[in-house]
């Protein structure tokens, strides 16, 4: 089995480290990773700058590329360009901080997963519960346990699997659900603040605001003890929402149009 490890928290993040070492007696190991930390910055990709790289070593050994990019950047170079033969599964993290309700859409950890998964890769992204005082073995364990459920069922197409694991003790750890992604978010407050220039500058904070979200969601599963494990999809399309644009369809016809 061979893996490609990616993450958004940066090639020198202890979680990216955390994972290499959970995987690489079951794997044949690949890193490529941004040189810096790119955490919250989606699915972005960079375009008008070329894409520098660098061979980072770790306790002497060789231990991946570090990209000056995006998360996704580093898994289309990574594919395209740096790895001598495809992956079978790309797997990014393990992410300081959860990447569950909204804050999917933002994570830089996800978007590596997705980049995967619309490159053909089944993929994975794992982040653990906390900020602070992380509890790495719990998240590796779970991940180690992931990659070998992909190895013996592999993934639905067009499907990533998003794992957030609760940063308490393996020992204490409830088991599994499957999830659906909440609506939970952030809400924002921006710091309003002076630097010794006079200018003004603000700093986002925020807080997250639990909704009322079903049961079965990534938090609440989180909240409760268990691992989440939400399958995502990348089509963004409101399928439920397709009838009532029905009477929409001719809404703009041009002269070469039919209008039926
Ligand atoms: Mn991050």
């Amino acid at each position: 089995m061979r893996l490609l490890l990616s993450n958004d928290d940066g090639i020198h993040a202890p979680g990216l480290a955390a994972l290499y070492e959970a995987l690489r007696d079951v794997a044949e190991v690949h890193v490529v990773a941004p040189e810096s930390e790119r955490s919250a910055v989606g699915h972005a990709i960079t375009i008008s700058n070329p894409l520098k790289t660098k061979k980072v070593s770790r306790n002497g050994d060789f231990f991946g590329y570090a990209v000056d990019g995006t998360p996704a950047d580093c898994v289309k170079l990574a594919l395209s360009a740096l790895l001598p033969e495809p992956p079978d599964f790309v797997i990014s993290g393990i992410n300081l901080g959860p990447n569950a309700g909204i804050s999917v859409l933002y994570s830089g950890t996800v978007s590596a997963a997705t980049e995967g998964t619309i490159l053909g890769i089944p993929s994975m992204a794992i982040s653990l519960n906390t900020f602070k005082d992380p509890i790495w073995d719990t998240a590796q364990k779970t991940a180690r346990e992931m990659v070998l459920r992909l190895q013996q069922d592999g993934l639905p197409q067009n499907t990533l699997l998003n794992v957030n694991v609760p940063n308490i003790t393996f020992e204490q750890v409830k088991g599994t659900r499957v999830t659906k992604m909440g609506r939970s978010r952030y809400i924002e407050t921006f710091e309003r603040r002076t630097d010794p220039r006079g200018n003004v500058y603000y700093w986002m904070d925020g807080e997250l605001a639990l909704l009322e979200d079903p049961e079965d969601t990534d938090l609440q599963a989180l909240a409760d003890g268990f691992v989440s494990l939400s399958p995502l999809s990348f089509d963004l399309t409101h399928h439920a929402a397709l009838p009532h644009f029905e009477k929409w369809r001719n809404a703009v016809v041009g002269a070469a149009g039919v209008s039926s």
